[in-house]
């Protein structure tokens, strides 16, 4: 409730709520502490869904489907909108599994954006911190992408319900793109134009700690996979013959280390060899090996993307082999909109943090333990807001950012010292400590959303902040013209695992009221 987590002025707020009920007020003043009535219906709606939002946050842990293959994921995530009401597309922009959901009509658009795809390798007993897959070798949500995605239902369930009580214009969207942990979705959204009727977003992560931020929060990247193709020879009796596509390979990481010296120092490069021959006396007629490649701009990674392409094509020419270039994931740095941050701040603040048990804080000290972190337990207090330290790692639902005005919400569903992408952080997302965190964020983003759709002063705000933040750089797709969407990304992973994960599949419907 309200009165409970308000963390400013909570006798003033019980006495103020307490006299609005007693007078019948339909509106109360918005501030800090007393949010406005449309609010406070949302928190209502956002409290007496709470077992709705676990059930989807739980459904979809155990889907577990990474990138592009979430079709488990988003067929129960269509079907529980529709039954709340919402309008449902699937296939956006030519993928089978990305999520668009829409209610209301006319102007203002909000959107609220995030994913749910997991991670290769993942699997894990949820609960037990000793390592313990479901299926062995099979994905997981090792970065609690699942509570992402309830917490998106519920928060736009939540501003549905408000807008319908208090007769509110406009237009609710719910973004949830698929294969985030592959860079991978939202630039194709965004070139097929789903944001440009937008007039703000909110995007949410999870986090250990409820907040916000603004300006630049991460990097640029751009990803590829360079596939060689030569003659294959036996390596022995006429390797003279052959045309070594692995040399290509080995060119290509040779060239780009030359290359490292002449990039800005904010650059990253990293690859893997995806495909490096067979045995030795076979001259590989196939190479391959992908990269990423980033900065601290979008400018600036493509510089370094096409100096890269460069090398691909003089370690061609050295060897004789062809090269073929197929794009793979691409993302701008995440642009905070400080108007909205500031606005999403409040609403941090007066939803305040969780009401841990002595229990939760146990098993976060016992988690936090094990993997030799300080044992701090859970957070007690919401991040101040601050601007930015732009971090190198990236995220593709910057794009977003770039083409709405955007801010983050960051909720506290996560045990603080775990690492994301680490089979640890599939421990917590079905548990108490994972539910309540979400119950914050769907309240924080919804109240946020309910603000971008009441106030046309900070919509107006949002805009001219964002005309300022873009005026010196203006957003260009960093895919490369006709790229397609990788839609059979993780299929064959997908393929030989979900038998046996299909039995831990919970059957269970959240129905939101
Ligand atoms: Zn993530």
């Amino acid at each position: 409730m309200f009165a409970i987590n308000c963390r400013l002025n909570r006798v003033n707020s019980i006495a103020v709520l307490v006299a609005a009920l007693a007078l019948g007020l339909v509106f109360a003043p918005a501030t800090a502490d007393s949010p406005s009535d449309p609010k406070r219906a949302a928190f209502e709606v956002v409290d007496r869904n709470a077992e709705q939002i676990a059930t989807v946050g739980d459904v979809l842990y155990y889907y577990a489907e990474p990138g592009m293959q979430e079709h488990e994921s988003a067929k129960y995530v269509k079907e529980t909108l529709e039954r709340a009401g919402f309008t449902v597309a699937l296939g956006g922009a030519g993928m089978p599994t990305n999520v668009w959901a829409k209610w209301g009509s006319g102007k203002p658009v909000i959107a609220i954006a995030t994913e749910m795809d997991a991670l290769p390798e993942g699997s894990q007993t949820p609960g037990s911190i000793p390592r313990k897959p479901l299926v062995e070798g099979a994905p997981g949500h090792m970065e609690g992408h699942n509570v992402m995605g309830a917490v998106g239902i519920g928060a736009a369930f939540a501003v549905k319900k408000a807008m319908e009580q208090f007769k509110l214009p406009g237009t609710i969207v719910l973004s949830i793109g698929p294969a985030e942990e592959q860079l991978m979705s939202r630039p194709y959204l965004v070139r097929e134009g789903y944001f440009k009727d937008v007039d703000a977003a909110v995007i949410t992560h999870i986090g250990d700690q409820s907040g916000t931020g603004y300006g630049l929060q991460n990097y640029a990247l751009i990803g590829a996979k360079f596939t060689f193709k030569g003659r294959t020879a036996h390596g022995g009796v006429n390797p003279w013959d052959g045309k070594d596509a692995v040399d290509a390979v080995v060119l290509m990481d040779i060239g780009f280390d030359k290359l490292r010296e002449h990039l800005r120092p904010t650059y990253r490069g990293h690859r893997t060899i995806t495909h490096g021959g067979v045995q030795p006396n076979i001259i590989p007629d196939m190479g391959q090996i992908w990269w990423f490649i980033r900065d601290a701009n979008g400018p600036w990674a493509k510089e370094n993307f096409d100096k890269l392409v460069n090398v691909a094509r003089g370690a061609a020419l050295m060897t004789g082999t062809t090269m073929e270039m197929e794009p793979f994931g691409a993302a701008w740095p995440s642009l905070g909109n400080k108007a909205i941050a500031e606005a999403i701040q409040k609403n941090v603040e007066i939803v305040g943090v969780p009401k841990w048990t002595e229990e939760e804080h146990k098993f976060a000290r016992e988690l936090q333990k094990s993997l030799g972190r300080k044992e701090e337990g859970l957070a007690v207090k919401v991040s101040p807001l601050t601007a930015a330290r732009q971090n190198s790692s990236s995220n593709d639902i910057g794009d977003i950012t770039w083409v709405v005005p955007t801010a983050p919400v960051r909720f506290p569903s996560a045990v603080p010292g775990v690492q994301a992408h680490h089979w640890t952080a599939g421990i917590s997302p079905t548990t108490s400590i994972a539910h309540k965190g979400a119950v914050i964020g769907a309240k924080v983003l919804a109240a946020s959303a309910l603000d971008l759709l009441t106030s046309p002063e900070l919509l107006a705000a949002a805009k001219k902040q964002f005309a300022e933040d873009t005026k010196e750089t203006k957003y260009f797709s960093l895919l490369p013209e006709g790229a397609k969407p990788p839609v059979d990304l993780n299929k064959e992973m997908m393929d030989k695992y979900r038998p046996a994960m299909r039995k831990f599949y919970l059957n269970k419907q959240a129905v939101f009221k």
